[in-house]
C-alpha cells in the first residue's frame, strides 16, 4: 500500500532519500541501560511510514557502547578507547538483534553496515560503500549504520555519529538528514544558562556566529554535542542535503517533525546532484584525462553517460574514483567526471563494448567509464555544440 505524502512543504515530505540518526540517549533507558523498546518501535513505525510513501530510508544508529558497557559492567564515566571498543563489540550485537526483530516482524529486511572515517574518505572504499548502500536500497532493505567502533583507531574514528550520518547522507546523495537527539535545535545561547536565548528555526548559511552557538549538550550518553551537529550540518548542506536537528525523546519523533514540532533546519543552496557536480567541476587538478570521439560527445550533450566505446585514448595516471578531464578530439576540455576504472583498465576497455568488459578485465565492472550523475559538462554552450555539428 502506498500512502500519499502530505502537501506540506517540509523537506522531510519532499525528500526522495532520507537519513535518520538516533543518539544513544534516546535509544537506551538511562536508568536500566537497556533498549528503550516502545520508543524504538514508534521510530521504526515512522520510518516505515516514509517508506510506504515511496521514500528511501537509511538509519544511522548509536547505542552500541551504551548497551555494551552495561552488559560488561563498566562503571559510569568516561571509558578508555579499548573499553569503548569492547563495549561496542558487545552492544552492537544487541542493537542489530533489536533492529532485526523489530523490522523483520514488519516484513522489512534489515542490513547492518559498519563504517569508519576511512571508508568515507578513501575514494575506493567510498565508492564501494556507496555502491553497497545503493544496492541495498534498490533491493528494498533498510540499512542500519553505525561506526565500526571495534576496529577504528583513535585517528580513524569519527567518535560521533552526527558526522558519520552526514557523511552517509553525502555518500548516498540523500536530500534530507534528521539528527534526533536530546536537544530540540539551535539556540542563540545555551538556554539552560541564558534566559534570553532564542530558538533558531532555519539556518540558510553557516556563519561564524552560527558556529559559535555550538555549545555542548547536557547529554553524557552519546558523544556528540551541538559542535558535532554543526560540523555535520556543514557536510550535509555542502552536499545539497537539508538537515534538521530535533528532539527525539517523544514517541514517533520523525512524524512529529512533519506535524510541526519545533526543530532547526539547515537549508542547502543546491540539490545533491548539483552540489556534487559543482564539486566535480571545481576539482583543482584532475588526475588525468580521457579523449572521446564525436559520437560520445553527442551522447554527453544529450545527458548520457560516457561508455568505454566512445573513449579513444587516455592521459596521466588515475585510479577508480579520481576526477578526470574529458577532452574532445581537438583537445578542448568539454567535461569532468569521476572515473570508474583506473588508467590501466581504461586502456584495455576503451573503444570496446560495455558487454565485453568482463571478458577483457576478468571482472564485471560498471558499464560506464563515467556515469552521468558523476559527470559535469563544462561548456555546454554553442562552441561545444558546433563541434559535434548539432
Ligand atoms: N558509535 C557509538 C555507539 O554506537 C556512538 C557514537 C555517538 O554517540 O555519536 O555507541
Amino acid at each position: 500500500m502506498t500512502i500519499p505524502r502530505p502537501s506540506s512543504s517540509s523537506p522531510l515530505a519532499r525528500a526522495r532519500r532520507i537519513v535518520v540518526k538516533v543518539g544513544s540517549a534516546l535509544l537506551t533507558d538511562p536508568e536500566t541501560g537497556r533498549i528503550n523498546r516502545a520508543w524504538l518501535e514508534s521510530l521504526i513505525e515512522d520510518l516505515l511510514r516514509l517508506r510506504k510513501r515511496g521514500q528511501q530510508v537509511i538509519l544511522v544508529s548509536s547505542g552500541a557502547i551504551a548497551l555494551g558497557r552495561r552488559q560488561l559492567g563498566l562503571a559510569k564515566g568516561p571509558l578508555r578507547l579499548e573499553e569503548s571498543q569492547a563495549a561496542a563489540a558487545v552492544g552492537q550485537i544487541r542493537l542489530a538483534h533489536a533492529y532485526k526483530e523489530l523490522l523483520e516482524s514488519r516484513d522489512v529486511t534489515v542490513a547492518q553496515v559498519l563504517l569508519t572515517l576511512e571508508d568515507s574518505e578513501r575514494r575506493r572504499r567510498y565508492l564501494n560503500a556507496r555502491a553497497t548502500l545503493e544496492t541495498l536500497l534498490s533491493l528494498g532493505a533498510l540499512p542500519v549504520i553505525n561506526e565500526n567502533d571495534t576496529v577504528a583507531t583513535a585517528e580513524i574514528r569519527y567518535g560521533d555519529n552526527d558526522r558519520l550520518a552526514a557523511r552517509v547522507a553525502q555518500m548516498a546523495a540523500a536530500d534530507c538528514l534528521v539528527l534526533l537527539s536530546d536537544v530540540d535545535g539551535l539556540y542563540t545561547a545555551d538556554p539552560n544558562k541564558d534566559p534570553a536565548a532564542s530558538f533558531i528555526d532555519e539556518v540558510l548559511k553557516i556563519t561564524p556566529e552560527i558556529e559559535a552557538m555550538g555549545g555542548r549538550s547536557a547529554s553524557d550518553v552519546g558523544s556528540g554535542g551541538m559542535t558535532t551537529k554543526i560540523l555535520a550540518a556543514r557536510i550535509a548542506v555542502s552536499a545539497g542535503c537539508h538537515m534538521c536537528i530535533a528532539a527525539g525523546h517523544h514517541r514517533h519523533p520523525v512524524r512529529r517533525i512533519e506535524e510541526g514540532e519545533r526543530c532547526t533546519w539547515f537549508v542547502p543552496s543546491a540539490t545533491p546532484v548539483a552540489a556534487r557536480k559543482q564539486w566535480i567541476a571545481g576539482t583543482l587538478r584532475p588526475a588525468g584525462a580521457v579523449m572521446i570521439d564525436p559520437g560520445a560527445l553527442r551522447a554527453l550533450l544529450d545527458g548520457r553517460s560516457l561508455l568505454p566505446a566512445g573513449v579513444t585514448s587516455s592521459r596521466g595516471r588515475f585510479e577508480r574514483g579520481d576526477t578526470v578531464s574529458v577532452l574532445a578530439m581537438d583537445g578542448t576540455e568539454v567535461a569532468r567526471g569521476i572515473v570508474t576504472y583506473s588508467d590501466v583498465d581504461a586502456a584495455k576497455i576503451m573503444g570496446r563494448k560495455s558487454a565485453d568488459i568482463e571478458s577483457i578485465l576478468g571482472f564485471r565492472g560498471r558499464d560506464e567509464i563515467i556515469h552521468r550523475d558523476d559527470l559535469v559538462l563544462l561548456n555546454p554552450e554553442p562552441a561545444v555544440k558546433e563541434r559535434v555539428g548539432s
